[in-house]
């Protein structure tokens, strides 16, 4: 069993919860934990109760008004009109009992994983109740109140003053961490996400680089529509090694939503499992090449709670703590377990069948427009770099 890697856990993660229609539900960070010890691959000595953030922390990001309307929304003290101001009460984020103190736990999650590998005493932490990336400074966003990344990147400049690449593979833009870093060349974001044409936020375009002295440190590839397992993955897998060779950053926090795959009700592209084997895979050898080994990695969207997220997440585990070289089965103890209370069958196999959908009439075409994204994208590195080698 690995000692260096930590699993951040608490039931009390399920506490995160709009209401039983949302499709924001928790209950896929208890899959993918349940499906994991099931397999006896998570030991006792690497799961890690979180902390709470407290509101100095969450300060570090987000305005004390708006800390205060979460708390007061969670007593059922906020006035409607006072809450829309806020992003709250919408139908995305809705109020529920306790709110801060939920939203709370799932930020002081990530700033545990945070301690542990700052610290020295793990070198990748996985805090699955994080990942929510829409949450602005004063206003909540897209199912996220408080944004757990972009406390914990500020906590890191705070406390250890390292540089943070943060590299988002969610299938909707990364929006709330980059606009949060949007001016500061300490810290890079990288967004591989559906094109904002159809899909909220709507931003991420690939023109959108940074600001001020942040210029040239903000990198969105926006894919099209359909985009599948080999265009995504020659897009992550280039994006990722330049802007890393680029930045050479101190620590790396991966945002892992589960979104991208084609089972996923609220998105349209086109991947599979394949690509959450191969996301967890380059974050490990690019934290080990470039910041001796200090990864942090969060969970995010993920709306097929049954069929792609535990498979997903489970693989991010598997991956950081070198046990990836699984059987092809998932273990029946956990489908039987599970299965009862899936509305759709569950998966028996780690890997996608080959015929998981019928041919994109227009992959050609597809393919052809991510690689031209990439190509605008990485075009202030890759010309930098010839005018050094001129
Ligand atoms: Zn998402």
């Amino acid at each position: 069993m690995k000692k260096d890697c930590i699993f951040i856990y608490s039931d009390d993660f399920q506490k995160y919860k709009f209401h039983d229609h949302h499709p924001f539900n928790q209950l896929r960070v208890k899959l993918t934990y349940d499906l994991l010890r099931t397999m006896n691959a998570l030991d006792d000595s690497q799961i890690v109760s979180p902390r709470i953030a407290t509101d100095d922390e969450l300060a570090l990001v987000h305005d004390r008004a708006y800390i205060e309307a979460v708390k007061a929304a969670g007593e059922g003290r906020l006035p409607e009109e006072i809450a829309l101001n806020y992003g709250l009460g919408t139908e995305d984020t809705p109020m529920f009992p306790n709110m801060h103190e939920a939203s709370a736990l799932l930020v002081g999650s990530t700033l545990t994983a945070v301690d542990y590998v700052l610290s020295g005493k793990a070198k990748h932490a996985l805090s699955l109740g994080g990942g929510l990336h829409h949450g602005f400074r004063g206003k909540a966003s897209g199912f996220c109140i408080y944004n757990d990344s972009s406390v914990a990147i500020k906590y890191i400049q705070e406390k250890y003053n390292l540089r943070v690449l943060y590299v988002d593979t969610d299938a909707h833009h990364g929006d709330g961490v980059q606009w949060t870093f949007y001016d500061d060349p300490n810290v890079c974001t990288f967004s591989i996400h559906e094109t904002g044409r159809y899909l909220f936020p709507g931003t991420g375009n690939v023109n959108e680089r940074g600001q001020g002295k942040g210029y040239g440190f903000s990198f969105n590839i926006p894919v099209d529509a359909f985009t599948e397992d080999e265009s995504w993955l020659d897009a992550y897998t280039q994006a990722f090694r330049e802007i890393a060779d680029f930045f050479r950053p101190d620590i790396i926090l991966t945002q892992n939503g589960a979104d991208s795959h084609y089972y996923d009700p609220l998105t349209h592209l086109s991947a599979t499992m394949r690509i959450y084997r191969e996301i967890p895979k380059l974050a490990h050898e690019i934290a080990h090449q470039y910041c001796e080994g200090r990864w942090i990695a969060v969970g995010g969207g993920g709306y097929d709670i049954w069929r792609v997220v535990p498979r997903a997440w489970a693989l991010i585990w598997l991956e950081m703590t070198e046990q990836s070289n699984i059987s092809a089965n998932i273990p029946q103890e956990w489908i039987d377990k599970w299965q009862k209370h899936s509305p759709v069958p569950l998966p028996t196999e780690w890997d996608d069948p080959e015929d998981l959908y019928s041919p994109i009439p227009r992959k050609a075409e597809i393919t052809e427009k991510n690689a031209q994204t990439v190509e605008k994208a990485l075009y202030p590195i890759r010309s930098n770099r010839q005018k050094i080698n001129l």
